[in-house]
């Protein structure tokens, strides 16, 4: 595939493929060693969608947030640690690739590599300063000739030690407010940069989200990716549609593995006394599921509506961008909630993977923005007061 532009059937069916064949296999005893899976990684990279909403001019598929969302909710079926993996990199790339343009010449051959599926990126924007309030870093980059100098303490970062490149925030040099960011590209070899901690999460275990520390790392400006003080423009811009669409499509493949193996449960466990399975005994079982069903059908169409509305902006979509991922957060515990009070005892020990995904269900609401945030900026959006 690799070299051919993808069109949308064909980046599902990859996602496919490397869901059933290279994740949905490994999951379990990924999850349970807290093992990032580079295999996985590197399946992703051969099928060419590394490079999925790259343009084509530098050998990416030029996808839309259509493919992006479904193949992350693809992936997340199998695996939700792998799909955070790719929905974090799709970031990463997005935002090298937004590059301003004195940065081109340095983000292009980056760009290439990602395309060719040789380079994972990854976004390194909260701080232990400022904890969920990722735009407002507490480091602040250094002048040092024509380029910088960063020392920060980076809370959580997806695939720290495994990407090769992170996008950091760091407050810019002269900037005034809080907010008045830069956004920086940094190599995982700069001098400095070390992973800070282990990562040893309740769920998203095999997806490596450690502490990253930068001690004075050297950045030249030519790896400047925003204007001085325009990084936080570029998380409104380029970031938050795209990791909220994402985290909400991670979350309906977790809502959708959990209907399908709840309903497996309920076809083969039986109560041998009666002589039927779970599901043909208990009436109150079917309609729980159903609810599963019903709440994981309403997100999709949720989804889709972001979708449309990310392809044909309008007053309403940055509403759309905040109510999705907080809705999605909810439906995700909800619905992986409901699958371990079906399964019940079987799910509470560990016999199927019910509470993996139920494990797992619990991040998209804690990554921010949060749920609580993004309540507080529909409510601020609706009362028109400032977002932030
Ligand atoms: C699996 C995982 C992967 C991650 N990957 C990355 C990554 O790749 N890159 C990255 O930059 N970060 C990453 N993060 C960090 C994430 O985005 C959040 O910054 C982090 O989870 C915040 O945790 P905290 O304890 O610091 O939250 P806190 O800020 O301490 O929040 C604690 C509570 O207060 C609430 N709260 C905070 N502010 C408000 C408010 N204004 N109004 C109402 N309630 C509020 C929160 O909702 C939360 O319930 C990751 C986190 C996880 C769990």
């Amino acid at each position: 595939m690799l070299g051919e532009v993808m069109i949308h059937e064909a980046a599902l069916l990859k996602a496919r493929e490397i869901a059933s064949h290279a994740l949905a296999p490994s999951a379990g005893q990924n999850d349970k060693a807290g093992r990032f899976s580079a295999e996985a990684v590197a399946s992703l990279g051969e099928s060419g969608l590394l490079g999925l909403m790259l343009p084509p001019d530098v050998g990416g598929s030029g996808l839309g947030p259509r493919t992006f969302a479904a193949v992350t909710a693809t992936l997340a079926k199998a695996d939700a640690s792998v799909a955070m993996v790719y929905l974090m990199h799709i970031l990463g790339a997005a935002t090298i690739g937004a590059a301003r343009p004195s940065a081109a010449q340095a983000a292009t051959p980056m760009l290439q590599e990602i395309a060719a599926g040789r380079h994972l990126s990854t976004l390194a924007f909260s701080e232990a300063g400022s904890r969920s309030h990722f735009w407002t870093p507490i480091s602040r980059a250094r002048r040092n000739g024509n380029g910088v100098r960063i020392s920060a303490k980076k809370s959580w970062v997806t695939s720290a030690g495994h990407a090769q490149s992170y996008v950091v925030s760091s407050l810019a040099p002269e900037g005034v407010g809080p907010t008045d960011s830069t956004l920086y590209l940094v190599l995982a070899e700069t001098r400095g940069l070390s992973i800070a901690g282990p990562w040893d999460g309740l769920g998203l275990r095999a997806n490596a989200s450690a502490p990253i520390a930068l001690d004075d790392c050297e950045v030249p400006s030519s790896f400047q990716l925003t204007d001085d003080g325009k990084g936080f423009q570029a998380m409104l811009n380029v970031v938050l549609p795209l990791f909220n669409l994402g985290t909400a499509a991670v979350a309906l493949g977790l809502c959708r593995a959990a209907v399908d193996g709840t309903s497996s449960h309920l076809k083969g466990a039986k109560f041998e006394h009666l002589g039927q399975t779970l599901g043909e005994s208990l009436p109150t079982l079917r309609a729980q599921l159903a609810s599963m069903q019903i709440e994981t059908d309403g997100l999709s169409a949720r989804i889709d509506d972001l979708v449309e509305h990310l392809e044909k902006p309008r007053e309403t979509t940055m509403l759309r961008v905040l109510e999705t991922k907080a809705a999605a957060g909810e439906v995700a515990i909800s619905v992986t909630s409901a699958a371990m009070r079906i399964c019940g005892g079987a799910a509470f020990s560990k016999h199927l993977s019910i509470e993996r995904l139920f494990r797992d269900a619990h991040a998209g609401a804690v990554m921010a923005p949060t749920g609580d945030v993004l309540r507080e900026l529909i409510a601020n959006s609706l009362l028109g007061m400032p977002l932030f």
